[in-house]
C-alpha cells in the first residue's frame, strides 16, 4: 500500500482507501440497491429495482469513486478541479461508449 500511495504522489495523482469489504460490484451504482453477488461471468446486469443496465467493472469502478468520496460519473466527468493527464505507461479503463467522436 505504501508503494502505491509513493507511486500516485510522484505522478500527481490522488490516492484514496477504501474498505476491503465493499460490495462494488454487488451494488448499483444508479440507485444505490445492493443487488447481491453474480458470477464472474456475468458481465453486463440490470438492476432489479431502478431498471439501470450496468456494466460490471464501469459500476465498480463507479462504487469504488463513490466509496472514496470521489463525485464522478461513469462517463469520466472531472474528479479535481484541473485534469491531470495520465502518465504514457498508465492503463486506462475508460469503455469505447465514453470516448469522444474523432
Ligand atoms: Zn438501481
Amino acid at each position: 500500500m505504501a508503494m502505491l500511495e509513493y507511486k500516485a504522489e510522484l505522478y500527481g495523482r490522488g490516492f484514496h482507501r477504501i474498505g476491503r469489504l465493499e460490495p462494488s460490484s454487488q451494488v448499483c451504482s444508479a440507485c444505490g440497491v445492493k443487488d447481491g453477488p453474480k458470477p464472474l461471468r456475468v458481465r453486463v446486469w440490470q438492476c432489479q429495482e431502478c431498471r439501470a443496465w450496468l456494466d460490471r467493472d464501469i459500476n465498480a469502478a463507479v462504487n469504488v469513486a463513490n466509496a472514496a468520496g470521489l463525485a464522478v460519473t461513469a462517463c469520466g466527468a472531472q474528479v479535481r478541479p484541473e485534469p491531470v493527464p495520465a502518465q504514457r505507461g498508465e492503463a486506462g479503463t475508460r469503455s469505447k461508449s465514453c470516448r469522444k467522436p474523432a
